[in-house]
C-alpha cells in the first residue's frame, strides 16, 4: 500500500471511530435490534480465497461491527464495572497500534519501557503505594492476581526452604490459603492454575456487606497467602484490612489484595478511608481498564518485595538480572506484549491527581443518588452504597429480573443481573468517565418505566 492510501485508511478510521463515539449518547447502551444477527450472518463465510481490500475490511467493521457492539464506551452503561476510555486514551492507543511495539524488553521497545517506568512510578504515586514495589502490565486483574499470587506463592515456599520455581509443588510443603467467603469468581481459576486448587482453600466468612469477618481468620502454621478483597463485585465493600493485616503479621502470612476496582478509592480523599489499610499488604492487582478508563485491555500488578516478583517470573528461571536495563519479561506472566503503559501513562497524564480523585468521587457521588432514586421509586436497595456500587431488587426473584430484562430491552441504560444474599438483583456500576448525572437522571426514569410496567 502506497503511503497515501494509508494515511487515507487511518483517516477514514479516525472519522469512523469519531462518528462512532458521537452516536452513543443517542445510541442504546446494548446491540442495535437485530444487528447481532446481521454480524454473525455477513460472518457466515468460509476463509476468503484471496486478498481483500483494506477499504472495505473497515467499511465492513463500522457497517457490520458498530451496530453490533454494546456501548459501554458510552455514558449509561453500568455493566460489570466495566469503565469507559477517556478519550486521551482512546487517541494514545490509536498511535500506539501503528508503533506496534513489543514491550518484553528493553531493547525491543527502549520507548514501551520508558513508560512502563513512569506508568508504574506514577500508579505508586497515584494510590500511595510503597514506591519500592515491583510491577507488571498485564492483561486484567485475573492475571494481575496471578502474577502477585505466583510470587507469593514461591516466596512463602521460598521461606519454608522449598524453591518451587526450581522443584514445582509435587513435595513442597503445604501452602494454606486463606480467602473471604465472598472472593471473586476469577481468583478461584488463579488459585487453580497456581497449583493451589480451586477447592483446599480456607474460606472465611463473610458479613452482609461480603465483607471477610476478621474473628473468623484460623490459627495457621507454616507457608501461608491470605487473599483480601478490595470492592466487592457487588456490594463494592472492603473486608477489613487493618485487622487482617495485623492477624498475617502475626504469622508471616503473606497478604495479597484483589483490588480490581476497589483499590482506585486510595486515590480520592474522600473515599481512602475505606481501602487506607490495604496499604500494608505485600502484593496488589488492580484493573486500569475499570476505574481508570483505559481501553482493554489492561491489568496492573505489584509487589512490594520486587525480589519476590522477580524469582516467580522471571524468564531464565534465576532472578539475576543480566541487563543494565529492566526488561519488563522478568515481571510479566507474558513475554511479548503490546505497550499497555502508553495508554496508564495517557489516563495519569490526562486526569492528575485532582482529576482522578475527582472522577472516583463523582462516580460514588452518582451511585448514591442512582441509590436515592430507586429507592425513592419503590426500588429496594441491597447494599450499603460505599462506593460505585448499587444493588437493587424490584420484588420477588421472578420480578426483579423481568424489570432487569425489561431494561435491557429498552436499551435506555445497561445494567446486569447479579444473586446477591440468595436474592436475584440488579447490579449498577457507575464507572466510566463519560457518565454524566443527566445520564443517571435519564438511566433512573428508565429503571423505574420498567419498574412501573412489569
Ligand atoms: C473484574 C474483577 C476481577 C477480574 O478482572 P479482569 O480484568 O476481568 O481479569 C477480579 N476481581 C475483582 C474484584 C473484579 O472486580
Amino acid at each position: 500500500m502506497t503511503d497515501t492510501t494509508t494515511r487515507e485508511l487511518l483517516a477514514e478510521a479516525a472519522a469512523r471511530a469519531a462518528d462512532y463515539l458521537s452516536a452513543l449518547p443517542e445510541r442504546p447502551a446494548g446491540p442495535l435490534p437485530g444487528a447481532v444477527e446481521r454480524l454473525t450472518e455477513a460472518l457466515d463465510g468460509p476463509l476468503p480465497a484471496g486478498p481483500g481490500s483494506a477499504e472495505a475490511i473497515l467499511d465492513f467493521l463500522d457497517e457490520h461491527g458498530s451496530p453490533a457492539t454494546v456501548a459501554s464506551a458510552g455514558g449509561r452503561y453500568f455493566g460489570f464495572v466495566t469503565g469507559g476510555a477517556l478519550p486521551a486514551t482512546v487517541a494514545a492507543q490509536v498511535l500506539a497500534a501503528a508503533w506496534d511495539q513489543n514491550a518484553f524488553s528493553f531493547v525491543s521497545s527502549p520507548a514501551a519501557a520508558a513508560f512502563e517506568a513512569t506508568a508504574l512510578r506514577w500508579l505508586k504515586q497515584a494510590l500511595g503505594l510503597p514506591m519500592q514495589a515491583e510491577g507488571a502490565l498485564c492483561t486484567g486483574a485475573t492475571m494481575a492476581n496471578f502474577t502477585c499470587l505466583a510470587a507469593a506463592r514461591n516466596k512463602v515456599l521460598a521461606d519454608a526452604g522449598w524453591d518451587a520455581d526450581r522443584d514445582g509443588l509435587f513435595g513442597a510443603p503445604p501452602v494454606t490459603v486463606i480467602v473471604g467467603e465472598e472472593a471473586h469468581a476469577t481468583l478461584y481459576k488463579v488459585l487453580s492454575l497456581l497449583g493451589l486448587g480451586r477447592e483446599r482453600v480456607l474460606r472465611v466468612p463473610a458479613d452482609g456487606e461480603g465483607r471477610l469477618r476478621a474473628e473468623g481468620l484460623p490459627a495457621v502454621k507454616g507457608p501461608a497467602i491470605l487473599c483480601l478483597q478490595a470492592g466487592n463485585v457487588n456490594s463494592g465493600a472492603f473486608d477489613p484490612a487493618a485487622e487482617a493485616i495485623a492477624w498475617a503479621r502475626e504469622s508471616n502470612t503473606w497478604v495479597h489484595v484483589d483490588g480490581a476496582f476497589g483499590l482506585w478509592a486510595l486515590a480520592s480523599k474522600e473515599q481512602e478511608s475505606l481501602a487506607e489499610g490495604f496499604r500494608e499488604a505485600d502484593s496488589w492487582a488492580t484493573d486500569a481498564h475499570k476505574w481508570l478508563n483505559v481501553p482493554y485491555d489492561c491489568g496492573l500488578a505489584l509487589v512490594r518485595d520486587p525480589a519476590a516478583l522477580a524469582r516467580a517470573m522471571s524468564i531464565s528461571g534465576a532472578y539475576l538480572m543480566t541487563s543494565a536495563h529492566r526488561d519488563a519479561m522478568h515481571y510479566t506472566p507474558e513475554s511479548s506484549r503490546r505497550a499497555r503503559a502508553v495508554e496508564v501513562w495517557a489516563a495519569l497524564k490526562a486526569l492528575g491527581r485532582a482529576g482522578l480523585a475527582e472522577m472516583i468521587e463523582r462516580h460514588c457521588r452518582q451511585a448514591r443518588r442512582m441509590a436515592e432514586g430507586l429507592a425513592a421509586g419503590g426500588a429496594e436497595i441491597l447494599n450499603d452504597v460505599v462506593l460505585n456500587q448499587v444493588v437493587a431488587a424490584f420484588g420477588d426473584d421472578d420480578r426483579t429480573r423481568r424489570v432487569l430484562a425489561a431494561v435491557q430491552d429498552a436499551g435506555t441504560c445497561w445494567c446486569g443481573g447479579t444473586t446477591w444474599k440468595g436474592r436475584a438483583a440488579m447490579r449498577i456500576s457507575v464507572s466510566s468517565w463519560a457518565t454524566t448525572d443527566d445520564d443517571v437522571e435519564r438511566s433512573i426514569a428508565a429503571i423505574l418505566d420498567a419498574h412501573r410496567s412489569c
